[in-house]
Order: C-alpha cells, then sequence, then structure tokens
C-alpha cells in the first residue's frame, strides 16, 4: 500500500538543483535573479473535463506541465519553478503502473526545458492536477495582452485546430486517417510549449497571448485589452493536410473543421502582434526555432473582428457560436 508520503517520495521528490531548497519542507526557497520579475500562473485539469480520465498517464503529465508552460512562453518568461497539487483517487494512490508514467511524462518535460518541481500537496479525491509555475523575465519586458497597436501585422505559430481536430476524432464526429489522427492526437495529448519562441519574441512583439480556447477567443483578449479591432484573412490561417482537405468547399466535415480552425481550443500555440517593420526579423524566427509562423490580420483602430475570406468578404460562419465573435 502506498501512503501519502510513499507517493511524495517515490514519484515526485528530486534533488533541488536552481532552488534553495526544494521538496521535503514546509515551503521550498527559491531566489530571484536580480533584474528579472517572477512570472507567476496556476492551471487546473480536472478529470472528465480537461481531459478522459482514462488518458495515458505520460501524455497526462506532459499535458499539465505543457499548459503552464505555455502561459510562460505567451509572457516571454523563462520558466524556473514548479508546484504540483495531485488529488489521486484510491485506486490511482495505489496504480504504481500509473503513478510512474504519469511522473516520467511529467519530469520528462521539465527536464527539457529546465524547470524544476519545488513542492506540493496530494490529496485524496477526483483526479485533479493543479500545476502552479514561476517563471522569470527580464523587468519590464514581458509579452503583455494590452500592447497591440493598429497597424501591427497579427501572427500565430503552428497549426491552431490540430488538437480540436484530434479531440472530435476520439469523439467519434470525424473519421481521420490513421497518419492524420496520429498528428492531430499528437497535438491533443503532447502539445510542444512554445517557450523559445516566445523568448525571442521579446522586443519584437507587441502584444502575446497562448491559444488554448481557441484562435479567436484568444485573440479577441488582446482586442479587448489593447482597446483595438482585427480583421483576420481566413485563407492565410495556416492548415495542416487534415484540415485542408476537410475545408474543401463540398467536403461534408467542412463546418467541423472551420470551427477547430478558428475556435478549437487546446492549441498552445502563440497568437502575436508586432509592427510592420518587424516582419523579417520575425520571419527569421522560422529558421530558428523551427516553428511555423503565419501573418493571418492586422490590428485596426475601433472595436470588434472581421473574419474576410479571399475575395473580401465576411466568411459566412454557420455555426451560431460564432456569432459572439463576429457581432462585437
Ligand atoms: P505540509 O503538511 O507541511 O503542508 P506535506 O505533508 O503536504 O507538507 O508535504 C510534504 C512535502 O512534500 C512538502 O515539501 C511538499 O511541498 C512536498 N509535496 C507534497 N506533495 C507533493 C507533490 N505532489 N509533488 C511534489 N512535492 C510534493
Ligand atoms: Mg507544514
Amino acid at each position: 500500500m502506498n501512503s501519502e508520503f510513499d507517493v511524495i517520495h517515490r514519484y515526485f521528490t528530486r534533488p533541488a538543483r536552481n532552488a534553495l531548497l526544494g521538496t521535503g519542507d514546509d515551503a521550498a526557497l527559491v531566489a530571484c535573479t536580480p533584474g528579472m520579475d517572477w512570472a507567476v500562473s496556476v492551471d487546473t485539469l480536472v478529470a472528465g473535463r480537461h481531459f478522459f480520465p482514462d488518458t495515458e498517464p505520460a501524455a497526462l503529465g506532459h499535458k499539465v506541465l505543457a499548459v503552464n508552460l505555455s502561459d510562460m512562453a505567451a509572457m516571454g518568461a523563462i520558466p524556473r519553478w514548479i508546484t504540483l497539487s495531485l488529488t489521486l483517487t484510491s485506486a490511482l494512490a495505489q496504480n504504481d503502473t500509473w503513478l510512474k508514467a504519469f511522473s516520467s511524462g511529467f519530469f520528462a518535460l521539465a527536464d527539457q526545458y529546465q524547470v524544476e518541481l519545488i513542492g506540493g500537496d496530494t490529496t485524496g479525491g477526483p483526479l485533479n492536477i493543479g500545476i502552479q509555475i514561476i517563471g522569470e523575465i527580464e523587468r519590464g519586458k514581458a509579452l503583455r495582452r494590452n500592447g497591440a497597436r493598429p497597424g501591427d501585422d497579427i501572427w500565430v505559430s503552428g497549426f491552431p485546430g490540430e488538437a480540436a481536430l484530434g479531440l472530435r476524432h476520439l469523439q467519434q464526429q470525424v473519421t481521420l486517417t490513421a497518419p492524420e489522427a496520429t498528428s492531430c492526437l499528437a497535438a491533443l495529448h503532447t502539445p510542444t510549449p512554445r517557450v523559445a519562441l516566445g523568448r525571442a519574441l521579446i522586443g519584437l512583439a507587441h502584444s502575446a497571448i497562448d491559444v488554448s480556447d481557441g484562435l479567436l477567443a484568444d485573440l479577441g483578449h488582446i482586442l479587448e485589452c489593447s482597446g483595438v479591432a482585427a480583421t483576420i484573412n481566413f485563407e492565410r490561417i495556416p492548415r495542416s493536410p487534415a484540415l485542408e482537405n476537410r475545408l474543401q468547399p463540398e467536403n461534408p466535415a467542412r463546418q467541423l473543421a472551420i470551427d477547430c480552425l478558428l475556435a478549437g481550443g487546446d492549441d498552445y500555440e502563440l497568437c502575436f502582434t508586432a509592427p510592420e517593420v518587424r516582419r523579417d526579423a520575425i520571419a527569421g524566427l522560422v529558421q530558428t526555432t523551427g516553428v511555423n509562423l503565419s501573418r493571418i490580420g492586422t490590428i485596426k483602430t475601433g472595436k470588434g473582428m472581421a473574419v474576410l475570406t479571399a475575395d473580401g468578404n465576411p466568411l459566412i460562419l454557420e455555426t451560431k457560436g460564432y456569432d459572439h465573435f463576429l457581432a462585437r
């Protein structure tokens, strides 16, 4: 039988490296680097709500950390320390295979980004995983949501909509081919946080957000915080082959594909704005970061968002949910 302390010691205790004091005392101790500010954020994933309870545990360990790293990426911060609040069912607390796989997935990503687990809390109850993350950012340099200015280009990294298409596949709303499923389920289960991109955007971007709730919804937050409007060129939004096929006019899954592309969520890509003079510098980041970057629209004065097709007409969005974005 694993006690609470067995779980902590066996699976979640590592020697402190960058912390003054790590797991094992009443609190961890960390020192802030001179000239840097802390960026602090927390995200909770609830079984049955944010993930299927039978999700492969190594992937789950990766994902809970990835969504937190993504928030650091969106601020341009260097992720440094994490604490983990873990609520486990009694069956999972005794399931060493699950605990081992979960903690391995978690630490593999933590090691990759040199972010250190310095403490947490372990309790019994319905599976629930909360992570608090602390990053560091050069004082005054953080990428905020409120910095977009009229004339800015709007950019997005990667291929938004892939994760949502993977989810629709699991929900049997769409049938993907085997290679499509592999790529979309990887996007859903093991997203890559864009930390290096976020760091590279300091001094180039005026504003940034990570796309967790859908491209238009999250861009909407930038617009609101900055007090500006936007025009999006629908055809410029990058599409993976799986989405591109389904966006063809006669494809029965076209509406679902539009939905995934514009409002899918779970992408953990960065959406950011930058002045036109930074266009070449940003395009150059594709080489240095290895991440696809697409210029999808322009920031305007005023309020609201228009999504235009190639002929310059507003995209006719059949799904009711979209009124929310267009009517503003
Ligand atoms: P306290 O009773 O003082 O709150 P706990 O008994 O909850 O302390 O935890 C003991 C130590 O183990 C603390 O240092 C805490 O940060 C750490 N810890 C507890 N749960 C976890 C976890 N899931 N991951 C990492 N460290 C943990
Ligand atoms: Mg205590």
